[in-house]
């Protein structure tokens, strides 16, 4: 049985790591965060003091961390993965960065004879408990086949969309149509309750109609029961939307609902909400209306 790694034990990694070792796998640790290597290692997994220790055993080093530069230092930094790799290891990293820097990892550990895919997800910490992300991947047909088994274990939507790079740019664009979703839900929610209705019952009728989405059914209903723990933070939500809107700019077009979304964190961020989940973004839609949803 082949030797998994995985690095970064956050929100996303400690479910997806509890479906590799329920489906029997060795699973080798690492994160900066003491208490959740503490929590994964209570579940079977075997702590390991650095990432190039990770790699130095593991054959699929698969990497859950925040952002581009996170990732970069994992990859490539002092005791990071590509001190200890194995020639022929496939490193898989899921988290969402960016595209352009998702290539030149890939080409920096193909010349260390180690294959790289992207395989950014979606569905949230919900979808990562339940084993039904989407999982969306850049890199070889071959590579991909091979790394299918453990993609199902975590997920259930699992598209190669393309080369190196590809799987981020599909997560940026899910980014995209998620934080416009959420402005969306949060103003039919404001709206709504401000006119008089029960939001309640509002976001009922709604999902049974051409307004049902995810994000109604999920985001609604923490804007209605006021659980903004994350959750997917507003931090991690602006990263992405920075992505998007420094891609859009590179390609000469404009998305200005995207600009609109990045505006509404920045609001609920000046009020010390970056750590909120961002279906917080309500709160700026509230403040706007100068009445709460509930
Ligand atoms: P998180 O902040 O909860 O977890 C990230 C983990 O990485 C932390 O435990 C941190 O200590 C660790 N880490 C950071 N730098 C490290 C390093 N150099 N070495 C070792 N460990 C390091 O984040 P998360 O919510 O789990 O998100 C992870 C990725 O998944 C992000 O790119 C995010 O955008 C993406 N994502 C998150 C969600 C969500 O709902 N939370 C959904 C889809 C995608």
């Amino acid at each position: 049985m082949a030797q998994l790694g995985f690095i970064g034990l956050g929100i996303m990694g400690r479910p997806m790591i509890g479906h590799l070792l329920a489906a029997g796998n060795k699973v080798n640790v690492y994160d900066v965060n003491t208490e959740a290597v503490k929590e994964v290692v209570a579940k079977g997994a075997v702590a390991k003091a650095s990432s190039k220790d990770v790699a130095s055993v593991s054959d699929v080093i698969i990497v859950m961390v925040p952002d581009t530069p996170d990732v970069e230092e994992v990859l490539f930094g002092k005791d990071g993965v590509a001190k200890g790799v194995k020639s022929g290891s496939i490193v898989v990293d899921m988290s969402s960065i960016s595209p352009i820097a998702t290539k030149e990892f890939a080409g920096k550990l193909e010349a260390m004879g180690v294959e790289m895919l992207d395989a950014p997800v979606s569905g949230g910490q919900v979808g990562a408990e339940k084993a039904i992300l989407s999982i969306m991947v850049g890199g070889k047909p071959e590579i991909f086949e091979r790394i299918k088994p453990y993609f199902a274990l975590m997920g259930k939507n699992i598209v190669l969309i393309g080369d190196h790079g590809a799987g981020q740019t599909c997560k940026v664009a899910n980014q995209i149509a998620v934080a416009v979703n959420i402005i969306g839900t949060a103003e039919a929610l404001a709206f709504a309750s401000k006119a008089g209705a029960d939001p309640a019952k509002v976001r009922e009728a709604l999902m049974g109609g051409l307004a049902s989405s995810r994000i109604m059914e999920l985001h609604g209903e923490r804007m209605i029961k006021r659980t903004f723990q994350p959750g997917f933070r507003i931090r991690l939500h602006q990263k992405d939307l920075n992505l998007a809107l420094q891609s859009a700019r590179s390609l000469h077009m404009s998305i200005p609902a995207t600009a609109l979304a990045q505006e509404m964190f920045n609001a609920v961020a000046a009020r010390d909400g970056l750590d909120l989940d961002h279906s917080a973004m309500v709160l700026a839609i509230e403040e706007l209306a100068n009445h709460p949803v509930a």
